[in-house]
């Protein structure tokens, strides 16, 4: 009989690390022109000191924004992060926990609208994905953490905002493509990604009176710390779409930008699809 792998022992449980990775990830394009779009706004960014999380902070910050990133223990990219935030004349605050916290959550956003006075765009991204082909090798272990790291701090960090958002404000969700095409070896991790989606259109409706729009990203393969982390094999990563290749950050921080600035004023509960020409609905 095959032997259960335990989900302790997996390699997938090591968080990754942007500054080791080969080739390192585009963050930005060097031609992105910044044009005042988010001047004088506040961002809170979970899962900011690497991959998708990164390049949605630099193209802020480029954008005229102050930022504060969330992240669990990437003291170095975070860093990284800040020093690239600065060059672009933006603050970074930069708050290091555990999302799985309640607790952590609301003292992480009171942190960042002590520091900054107001805050004016939450965008909702870190996660954590363990692949398992066999339904039978996701523990109740790996099931619990997946949810409490994936969806509840959405919830928590939401709550937490609320309070200081206004008018014309915006909340970003991240999900997957995983989370409209299922993903034969990220069960646990694409229903996460699904509630995501149910949970932004939700919000979105209870927030269209105060004003403040909630919308999401759903990213394809995108070349990120989680990929190296979660997977041994990363050469045919992205190959199987209608592009036949991965994308990279510097491709997924633009719509960010679009979903939090008044260029998508008349949109709410939507996704964004940027996944190499993946055709999927909603
Ligand atoms: P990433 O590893 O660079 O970012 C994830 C970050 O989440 C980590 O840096 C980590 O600091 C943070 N994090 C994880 N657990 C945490 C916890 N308990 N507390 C605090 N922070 C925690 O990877 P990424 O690919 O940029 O991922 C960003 C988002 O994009 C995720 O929501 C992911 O599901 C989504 N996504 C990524 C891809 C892809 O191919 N890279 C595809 C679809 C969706
Ligand atoms: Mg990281």
């Amino acid at each position: 009989m095959k032997k259960p792998k335990t989900f302790p022992e997996q390699k997938q449980n090591l968080p990754g690390n942007e500054y080791q990775m080969n080739p390192e990830p585009e963050i930005i394009r060097e031609n992105y022109a910044g044009s005042g779009k988010l001047l004088g706004k506040v961002a809170f960014i979970t899962g900011g000191d690497s991959g998708i999380g990164r390049s949605v902070a630099v193209h802020f910050a480029r954008e005229g924004a102050d930022i504060a990133i969330v992240y669990l223990k990437e003291d170095k990219d975070a860093l990284i992060t800040q020093e690239l935030i600065e060059k672009e004349g933006r603050q970074c605050l930069i708050i290091s926990g555990d999302l799985k916290e309640e607790k952590f959550c609301k003292s992480a956003v009171k942190k960042c609208h002590t520091h900054f006075k107001k805050l004016n765009i939450v965008v909702n991204n870190a996660a954590v994905q363990f692949p398992q082909t066999d339904l039978e090798d996701i523990t109740s272990a790996q099931l619990h953490k997946t949810f409490e790291t994936n969806i509840y701090p959405y919830f928590y960090i939401a709550k937490a905002a609320l309070p200081f958002l206004q008018e014309g404000d915006a909340i970003i969700n991240t999900s997957s493509v995983t989370a409209y095409r299922g993903s034969e070896h990220l069960a646990d991790y694409s229903s996460t990604k699904g509630a995501i989606v149910s949970f932004t259109r939700s919000l979105s409706t209870m927030l269209a009176k105060k004003k403040i729009r909630v919308n999401g990203v759903a990213p394809g393969p995108i070349w990120t710390p989680l990929i190296v982390a979660s997977f041994d094999k990363v050469s045919d990563f992205g190959k199987d779409n209608p592009m036949k290749r991965a994308g990279q950050p510097s491709e997924v921080g633009p719509a960010y930008v679009f979903l939090a600035c008044e260029d998508s004023s008349y949109m709410t509960g939507q996704f964004i699809h940027i996944n190499g020409g993946e055709l999927v609905g909603g």
